[in-house]
């Protein structure tokens, strides 16, 4: 893995968010995009070499809207990026970690995505991505 890529942040509402962020940011998101596969809307921030992406559920069935229900909104994930996501994967699996997913998805901001259970990960939900070339 070659570093944080980003911080996954779930919001109720994401036009209030983007205001709130905003302002924290001194400056406005760089990228809005929905991901219809996984039922949300996410915005970006670029923060120096961070990353920061907010998240909000556009149904019922969004994983973000089942998070806020049972903690409120907060951290919801921490993505990582990686050379080769079906790789790192298989090492993932051989090891006897949970992934959310058996083959990566198309996530926001241009990258193959899967997701490690936060079962086995002490509570923490980690997201593995990819840049798509
Ligand atoms: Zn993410």
């Amino acid at each position: 893995m070659n570093k944080i890529e980003h911080i996954g942040i779930a919001v109720k509402n994401l036009d209030e968010a983007n205001i709130v962020y905003s302002k924290i940011f001194n400056q406005q998101p760089y990228k809005t995009e929905s991901v219809e596969s996984e039922h949300v809307s996410t915005s970006f921030f670029k923060v120096g070499q961070s990353k920061f992406e907010l998240l909000e559920a556009t149904n019922s069935e969004s994983a973000i809207a089942k998070f806020i229900e049972k903690k409120g909104e907060g951290i919801h994930h921490i993505a990582f990026d990686v050379d080769d996501i079906y790789v790192e994967m298989e090492r993932l699996k051989k090891e006897g970690f949970i992934i959310l997913n058996e083959n990566p998805k198309k996530g926001a901001d241009n990258k193959l995505v899967c997701f490690v259970h936060p079962k086995s990960a002490n509570g923490v939900l980690i997201e593995l991505c990819q840049e798509i070339k």
